[in-house]
């Protein structure tokens, strides 16, 4: 008999078992393929895949009789959130890159660990995890498929491929020249590297400067040429405008950041790089919390409003503000050249202040530029799951997906603020989250 679980109750019957059957129904679906948002709909999930979707009458007509019936009441249910670039070892809290590097590579596994969880809790149940110090990447990749850590589904890159002194050679994979960016390709894949990761610019290490490139086009393609020949894909690091046209003709597969920045620190937009952009159909991960330090915005934003700000902080404020709309303003003109359907959500968590847990800023920040709420929802399903390469797998709704699904406190494809209602998680077909209330969460 079936039987139908409270809303905020973990399904225990069947947990574990690869072939167990559940009903999840919601009172609204969002697939990620259709823009609009359909009621009174049903899943029928088998083990870790999605086998059915449809009207609800129809999916509990057809579902085994021991079936597990999870009603989630009026949320809304969504593909899982697929969150492009992240620094698991990390902390996002707000300390130099010094600091962070004089952790052991023991703390930073720990670190990892806890940061998978609040990004997991977070309806973000795929991550591709950008660069850690030796073998933390892999380390933690590894604890999440024994099961001794819960955390989002992970692409690992192991570390980033850099030159000497360049943006984060404490990873300790670097790499100059044609044949030794070809050997460091050869070895990160033998090592487990899901896809290749390279730093095509300075960036916030110290010694290295942003608005210059740090590989020639033949450097970048020999680590692109390397990766594919073994198929993997490849993401780069590009603040620097002189990046960005280098990344392109040497057929890198991600574009990060995407900054637009000079030698000297200033950003000026190039429409005839953005077209270069959208010509190639590189895709392009622009990082907009992290490129408008949006945390900080929203911080100083609450105290201001609750009469709390002390005049330096509203001077803050306001400088932050001035500096965001300038970086949005070069992100909607990157907009009228290149396709949305190209931009993925990235939030580079972990760097600076940037907290694990939040790509629903990304998406907030995507809605300022000109996105619907429905093309953020498709940018952080659908549209990533294709830039990483996962597209048979996972980012939509459909029968045969994995069964990674996300419920949300209203309709994602009217109000962009729903993906920071997050009331359940489910991956793989097994709830891994029961929203806030959820007694495993601290
Ligand atoms: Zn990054």
């Amino acid at each position: 008999m079936m039987e139908k679980q409270p809303y905020q109750s973990e399904s225990a019957a069947g947990r574990g078992h690869p072939a167990r059957s559940v009903v999840i129904q919601s009172r609204l679906l969002a697939d990620g393929v259709c823009g609009s948002s359909r009621t009174n709909q049903s899943l029928l999930v088998r083990g870790d895949r999605i086998r059915a979707v449809g009207a609800r009458e129809e999916i509990l007509k057809t579902a085994p009789p021991d079936a597990t019936v999870i009603d989630l009441g009026q949320a809304c249910l969504v593909p899982g959130l697929i969150d492009s670039h992240t620094h698991l070892s990390l902390a996002g809290d707000g300390r130099k890159y010094a600091e962070m590097f004089s952790d052991s590579d023991e703390m930073m596994v720990l670190t990892g660990a806890m940061n998978m969880k609040k990004h997991l809790d977070a309806g973000i149940t795929t991550i591709r995890e950008h660069g850690a110090r030796n073998r933390v990447g892999f380390t933690l990749k590894s604890g999440l498929a024994r099961g001794y850590i819960p955390g989002p589904r992970m692409l690992v890159s192991g570390r980033p491929i850099t030159c000497t002194g360049g943006h984060f050679h404490m990873c300790n994979e670097v790499a100059d020249g044609e044949a030794e960016i070809r050997r460091s390709v050869r070895r990160l894949v033998h090592e487990g590297a899901d896809y290749i990761k390279i730093m095509a610019s300075g960036g916030g290490t110290e010694g290295t400067i942003p608005g210059v490139a740090s590989y020639t086009v033949q450097e970048l393609h020999a680590a692109a040429h390397e990766a594919h020949h073994f198929h993997r894909l490849t993401a780069a690091h590009c603040r620097a405008k002189e990046s960005m046209r280098r990344a392109v003709e040497a057929g890198i597969d991600l574009m990060e950041h995407a900054e637009f920045m000079d030698p000297d620190d200033q950003v000026r937009f190039d429409p005839k790089i953005a077209e270069m952009m959208a010509e190639s159909g590189i895709w392009i991960s622009p990082t907009l919390q992290t490129w408008c330090n949006y945390p900080r915005v929203l911080e100083l934003k609450r105290r201001r409003d609750s009469g709390a700000a002390a005049p330096s902080e509203e001077r803050e404020l306001d400088h932050l503000e001035e500096r965001m709309e300038g970086r949005l303003e070069i992100m909607r003109r990157m907009l009228d050249h290149c396709l949305r359907e190209r931009i993925v959500p990235g939030t580079d968590s972990g760097v600076f202040n940037i907290a694990f847990g939040h790509l629903d800023y990304d998406l907030q920040i995507l809605h300022k530029v000109g996105f619907t709420p429905s093309e953020c929802l498709a940018s952080a399903t659908r549209i990533s799951a294709e830039a990483i390469g996962l597209q048979e797998e996972i980012g939509t709704i459909e029968p045969g997906k994995r069964a990674d699904l996300v419920a949300l406190d209203g309709d994602p494809n009217q109000d962009v603020t729903a993906f920071s209602r997050v009331v359940a998680v489910f991956q793989a077909g097994r709830r891994v989250w029961a929203g806030p209330n959820d007694a495993s969460t601290p």
